[in-house]
């Protein structure tokens, strides 16, 4: 019997897997199947979380800021639009000098 009631809930995660288009672990990388390894697919899945957020806006301080396109970004609310980072609008750059020290 509980065997059965096992078999049922693995049947009922699998159902919400393919039904509702979405995986628990990878989240929106869940459409890459198997392909590219779990590493891989987890920085992409990170990435691309950032990317689909709304972010704060400089302007009216409101978390509406959308990414349009890459480097792109459009405040719904006040509807301005930057120059940003690629995936986020404003990307953590760590500038490294190779020029030597006089
Ligand atoms: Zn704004």
């Amino acid at each position: 019997m509980i065997r059965i009631i096992h078999l049922l809930e693995n049947l009922a995660e699998w159902r919400c897997v393919f039904e509702m288009g979405r995986t628990k672990k990878v989240r929106t990388t869940g459409r890459f199947g198997p392909r590219y390894g779990s590493t891989i697919r987890k920085r992409v899945a990170e990435i691309e979380s950032e990317q689909k957020a709304y972010h704060k806006c400089p302007n009216c301080e409101t978390r509406a800021l959308r990414r349009v396109a890459a480097g792109i970004w459009e405040c719904k609310k006040c509807k301005m639009k930057y120059a940003g980072g690629a995936w986020k609008p404003f990307p953590s750059v760590k500038i490294r000098s190779s020029a030597p020290k006089a």
